[in-house]
């Protein structure tokens, strides 16, 4: 039966991640965070000091750095998920800091960045069989995409969300903070020139503000079943 290429697009900390992971554990896919990707070029910029004076990320030291940067996924380990390798350091942890989230979204609107990582996404999907979850996977990574997903929650919803996984990650976070965060990325996706966040024409729209998490995955389930039906025997 062939292999489908699932694009799970959506807002921060909509909950893509988890569905899209899910997914294709069920499924026997392979996974990919892209946003992943963009977070590890970020902590590159920010260790590298890559900054200008007001510590805000340099775009040209960056875009000239980009061939020095490096990044693999880990086999899923002990927790079941994939760790993101940043020249072959586990950065797993690192890269979901709010430090990282700060100036994640800057820096995934430099066209030389989305050009590099879309090359690399498109490289890791080339034989189909992936759930890939970001902002722009059904619209400019994976146009051709089987099943295109779009996920939406109000935001201070997914601020919530992410507040809870920082503090049971041990982090001492402030909730305003979170969700100030939250709505910056989302501005700062949305009104970028460069492949910004939008719902693909051929989307299926998901809000999933009062689902759980079993919900979500007999939701997207059906979906997959009805993509399969439609493509997988072709
Ligand atoms: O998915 P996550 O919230 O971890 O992504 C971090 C950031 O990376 C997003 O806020 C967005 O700025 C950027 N991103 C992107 N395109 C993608 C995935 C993520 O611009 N395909």
């Amino acid at each position: 039966m062939k292999k489908l290429t699932i694009a799970i697009d959506g807002y921060s900390s909509s909950g893509k991640s988890t569905m899209a992971r899910r997914l294709a554990a069920a499924a026997g896919y392979r996974y990919i965070d892209s946003g992943a990707m963009y977070r590890a070029v970020t902590l590159y910029a920010l260790d590298n000091g890559l900054t200008d004076a007001d510590g805000n990320i340099d775009s040209d030291a960056l875009a000239a750095a980009l061939a020095n940067i490096h990044i693999d996924f880990s086999p899923a380990g002990a927790d079941g998920r994939q760790h993101t390798l940043l020249n072959g350091h586990d950065v797993e942890a690192e890269i979901r800091s709010l430090r990282v989230s700060e100036h994640v979204s800057p820096v995934a609107a430099i066209p030389q960045v989305r050009h590099a990582l879309t090359e690399m996404q498109r490289a890791l999907g080339c034989e189909g069989g992936i759930v890939m979850d970001g902002r722009d996977i059904g619209t400019t990574v994976f146009p051709d995409a089987e099943l295109k997903i779009f996920v939406n929650a109000p935001a201070r919803t997914r601020a919530e969300r992410r507040y809870a996984e920082l503090k049971a990650s041990g982090a001492d976070v402030d909730f305003d903070d979170v969700l100030a965060n939250v709505e910056q990325r989302d501005h700062i996706d949305e009104t970028r020139a460069e492949s910004p966040l939008r719902r693909a024409h051929d989307a299926i729209d998901l809000d999933n503000s009062h689902m759980t998490i079993a919900e979500q995955d007999a939701w997207l389930s059906e979906r997959f079943r009805e993509a399969s039906r439609r493509y997988g025997q072709d």
